[in-house]
């Protein structure tokens, strides 16, 4: 039931190798209903936002109409789950429609998630429920309004269907935007099954995608490993600024082109702790807070195996160039991390203690189970001599001696006070996704199909770093009986 719409697709990975991909169109739903559509976001990707909240373009977005143009496939890609490799997964519940070129030139996916059994299904449903549908929604468009690399969320519609989970659930179907759904587990995929020409395909359009430079270096596939190692230890950093747990780090959910993907049982801490884990089958703590950048490394490992048929004839070279390649990624990660707490800090210099500095703060927080964010945040006000930071860490003479030490640091700057607190609160937020607010937005929704929680909540964290005086309980951490102690991966 092709219809003619405004949608200007392309579809350069259904041009890939057949094996790349199954050719599959979305299932239809009864009754679609438009939750949201991301306007701001359809101007940027050149679309008619107009056309896309009409009748028609709610059924392109729950996936009852395939749109001309477009080349509907759902993706393989293989990854290691928890650290245990799984040769055949792909989009179960996923499907590429095609892709758009965007106002900057950027050729951004355009896929239905929550649309449909596909071939790559296994047990599943290929549905979503509304509840997950709106947290990645949510803290999607947050991390992009933190300006943190990450997938995007152009619309949500309720199916005006049930998906049986625990309990029957609405259930909805998310269209999510990328710079490319191609992960470290694609490469596996192929890597796996030795299929050296469908890698050597993936690579080249990896390259001529995302990394257009690295087709001139005498060695393109290893240049495009430091690449992507740089992508990830950047977005990794970005990640630990912020609080940001992803929750499920399998080689699967890493993107290639270094944005933050796939929104599962992902969380911000409240109270800064390293060890924080939210997600209820992390058992093990693999993917806490403070183990994301050795994760991320243990990542790009995988992918640096799955490129070493690429890399050089002789594996043995292949190793040792790789290795090298990889020895990047901790003096990367690290350095991006310290820059960016230099900054959260209020340092517009380098000095050798730094970091020390940097770490006795975190460590006074931690024994203080002090909130992350408002940290931070009051540490802004601090600048000007305001002390109500110290509140937070127990007024006790370790943060004294802190601020102390910070002062005396920050007065060997010629910065005034109030140029320091005005670029502190550029990049410290006043308002992240707390978990309890995204609980209440999922409550309200499942229970009571009221969603307008879920729209006030999306337009506070659209402000991140602006004071809302009307929206201040937004700011707040958790009241002990508000805690969600659990979160759950995306079904
Ligand atoms: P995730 O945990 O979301 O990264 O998903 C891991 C794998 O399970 C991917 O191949 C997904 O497509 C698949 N999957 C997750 N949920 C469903 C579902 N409801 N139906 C079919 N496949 C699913
Ligand atoms: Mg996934
Ligand atoms: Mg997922």
């Amino acid at each position: 039931q092709a219809a003619a719409t405004p949608l200007p697709f392309e579809n350069t990975y259904a041009r890939l190798p057949e094996n790349f991909f199954a050719r599959i169109s979305p299932t239809p739903v009864s009754a679609p209903r438009l939750i949201k559509l991301n306007k701001k976001l359809a101007r940027d990707l050149r679309l008619d936002a107009e056309w896309l909240a009409s009748s028609h373009g709610i059924e392109v977005l729950a996936g009852n109409r395939i749109p001309d143009g477009a080349e509907p496939i759902a993706v393989a890609y293989a990854g290691h789950q928890f650290g245990h490799f799984v040769p055949q997964l792909g989009d179960g519940r996923a499907i590429l429609l095609g892709e758009v070129i965007d106002r900057a030139g950027v050729r951004r996916d355009i896929q239905l998630k929550g649309s449909g059994r596909t071939p790559y299904s296994r047990g599943g449903d290929g549905r979503a429920a509304v509840g997950p549908v709106l947290r990645e929604y949510i803290v999607s468009e947050a991390m992009a309004a933190l300006g943190i690399p990450t997938t995007r969320a152009l619309a949500a519609v309720l199916t005006g269907e049930t998906v049986a989970r625990e309990t029957a659930l609405p259930g909805a179907v998310l269209t999510r935007v990328a710079s490319s759904h191609i992960r470290i587990g694609t490469f596996q995929f192929f890597a796996a099954r030795r299929d050296i020409d469908g890698l050597r395909a993936l690579a080249d359009h990896v390259i001529a995608r995302h990394y257009p430079d690295v087709a001139h270096d005498q060695n393109p596939y290893i240049a495009l490993l430091s690449a992507v190692i740089s992508a990830q230890a950047a977005l990794v950093a970005r990640w630990m600024l912020v609080g940001f747990i992803h929750g499920v780090m399998n080689t699967d959910n890493m993107s290639i082109a270094g944005e933050t993907i796939d929104y599962g049982p992902c969380a911000f801490m409240d109270e800064y702790d390293p060890a924080t884990v939210f997600s209820s089958i992390d058992r093990a703590g693999r993917y806490a807070y403070g183990n994301q950048g050795p994760v991320a490394q243990w990542n790009l490992v995988r992918l640096a195996e799955a490129l070493l048929p690429l890399i050089a004839e002789d594996q043995d070279e292949a190793v040792a160039l790789a290795q090298e390649a990889l020895d990047a990624f901790a003096p990367r990660f690290e350095a991006a991390f310290l820059a960016g707490m230099r900054k959260k800090i209020g340092l517009f210099t380098e000095e050798e203690d730094d970091l020390a500095l940097v770490k006795a703060l975190l460590d006074i927080m931690a024994a203080n189970h002090a909130d992350f964010t408002l940290t931070f945040r009051y540490l802004n006000d601090a600048a000007e001599g305001d002390d109500k930071v110290s509140s937070l860490l127990a007024g006790t003479s370790a943060v004294q001696d802190w601020l102390a030490q910070w002062r005396e640091r920050t007065a060997r700057e010629v910065q005034t006070g109030s140029e320091r607190r005005t670029a502190m609160r550029r990049v410290n937020p006043l308002f992240i996704p707390r978990n309890h607010r995204v609980e209440e937005v999922i409550q309200a929704a499942v229970q009571h199909q009221d969603f307008t929680p879920f729209h006030t909540l999306l337009d506070v964290l659209g402000k991140p770093f602006d004071e809302q005086p009307d929206r201040t309980q937004f700011s707040e951490p958790p009241k002990p009986q508000e805690r969600v102690l659990q979160t759950f991966c995306g079904t």
